[in-house]
């Protein structure tokens, strides 16, 4: 058997094994792992001792090229998917919105254009639904076939993105029909709107008050009533970017009763707090995003909820705007910072450190929560999420004990802050390779941008 190339020597490391063997991959996908496959047989032999063998990384939730409050993330789909792949990912999932008065297919449409020519990496979108007549309703199927098979809802942001309860349950009631998966923003934003009045009201407008207005009881109340109306409906619930303990008791509890519920949290809730708004002057704006940084006890809650399944998955919610120009939109009201951070790049890195050279839980845990668990509740699984043969060839060389320091001196993104600046990490990629293609090898960027392909994602399974 011919090989196109031949990853040598490295300890495979999947959700559920860890062994040692050569991986073969031809035409783009992996074609063979065994012991001592022969050098003679392959084009290029890389050379993976001493280092894992993994899935590439699946981000499920990214904000690339999005308008919000007059501005737009500042990363596009090129550079956006380069700084994702100097971190090991090779797949992300982005957002395409519908606004109000708008159909779902132009929201799809929109984002495909965006992307198209531009990401370096394979992609899928979910669709952000904000308005919800029969006919967009009757929209959803149609986007499930054609591989939008989610559709993200938002209890927060009213007037703008927010949905009522029966909206949000007629969405559900459909999404279950048709093999949806509903991925839920959930904060009741109702409730925070009168506290943000009356905290601008009391002349409160320092970054710091766009945490303190949005209490972990907003969250955990949405949360609980998101559960609800997908327990009515029939339907399972994703609940994205989870941030506190409150809300992942929620999310603990219906698991418990065995009801299809999911939670991802983000490496910023696990590594940030809300201390990190004692920044001088108006930095803290740095750490804008929402749900805010909590309390820094959160923070230990969280890892454990990873480490016993009570959260499934981490991804980024990277949504970056820079500090000049674009953060400091609302340097006079914390309500106009536009609401984002960056986070791409440093997803496998943070969770691997924090995870599993902290000894919290194993090297197969944290594939399955940046690889395999994203992969198989979104619809990509095996194509996308496992080393076997038939799977693409979507492959890092992880360095174990390679040791990194954060800085936005050194990131590829293209904002000009880390949030985890400073910040010390053990355990990185250090060889990244999508579909076969080598596309970051010596700290190099070798990929294409406009190689990356649209993924036509199949429907939920559950994790
Ligand atoms: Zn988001």
């Amino acid at each position: 058997m011919r090989f196109e190339t031949i990853l040598k020597n490295g300890t495979i490391v999947t959700a559920t094994d860890t062994y040692t063997a050569d991986v073969g991959i031809s035409a783009e996908k992996i074609a063979a792992i065994a012991a001592g496959l022969s050098a003679e047989n392959a084009a290029r032999v890389i050379d993976a001792s001493g280092c894992y063998v993994m899935p590439g990384g699946i981000d499920v939730h990214t904000h690339l090229d999005m308008p919000f409050g007059g501005t737009t993330s500042a990363d596009d789909f090129e550079s956006g998917t380069i700084a994702a792949a100097f971190g090991g990912t090779t797949t992300l999932i982005d957002f395409a919105i519908q606004y109000k008065g708008q159909t779902l297919r132009h929201a799809f449409d929109t984002w495909m254009k965006k992307a198209q020519g531009k990401a370096a990496i394979d992609y899928a979108f979910h669709c952000i639904v904000t308005d919800l007549p029969d006919a967009q309703l009757d929209e959803m199927p149609a986007l499930v076939h054609d591989g939008v098979s989610s559709f993200k809802l938002f209890m927060a942001y009213p007037g703008v993105f927010m949905l009522d309860d029966a909206a949000i349950f007629r969405a559900m009631s459909r999404a279950a029909e048709c093999g949806g998966l509903i991925c839920m923003h959930a904060e009741n934003g109702g409730a925070i709107d009168v506290i943000v009045r009356r905290a601008l009201a009391e002349g409160k407008r320092a970054p710091k008050y766009h945490a303190l207005t949005r209490p972990t009881t907003a969250e955990a109340e949405a949360t609980g009533r998101a559960i609800a109306l997908a327990e009515m409906a029939g339907a399972p619930v994703h609940i994205v970017h989870l941030s506190c303990n409150e809300a992942l008791e929620k999310v603990r509890e219906a698991r418990d009763r065995g009801l299809p519920v999911y939670a991802e949290t983000c490496p910023q809730y696990l590594y940030l707090s809300i201390e990190n708004f004692d920044a001088p002057g108006f930095e803290g704006a740095k750490y804008v995003f929402t749900p805010p940084l909590r309390e820094k006890w959160h923070q230990e809650k969280l890892w454990q909820g990873l480490a016993k399944d009570d959260l499934q998955l981490v991804s980024t919610d990277h949504c970056p705007f820079c500090y000049k120009e674009q953060k400091e939109l609302g340097r006079d009201d914390f309500t106009k910072i536009p609401n984002g951070g960056p986070g791409i790049e440093h997803r496998l890195a943070l969770v691997y450190s924090g995870g599993v050279a902290s000894g919290r839980f194993s090297p197969n845990r944290f594939v399955q929560l940046v690889a395999t668990a994203p992969a198989k509740l979104f619809g990509l699984y095996p194509q996308k999420g496992t080393i076997a043969v038939g799977s693409d060839a979507d492959l890092i060389v992880f360095d174990p004990k390679r040791e990194e320091t954060i800085s936005a001196k050194t990131h590829h993104m293209r904002v000009d802050y880390s949030m985890f600046e400073g910040i010390r990490t053990k355990g990185s990629p250090k060889l990244t390779m999508s579909r076969g293609r080598v596309i970051i090898e010596n700290g190099k960027f070798t990929g294409r941008p406009g190689a990356g392909s649209f993924l036509r994602r199949k429907t939920y399974a559950a994790v």
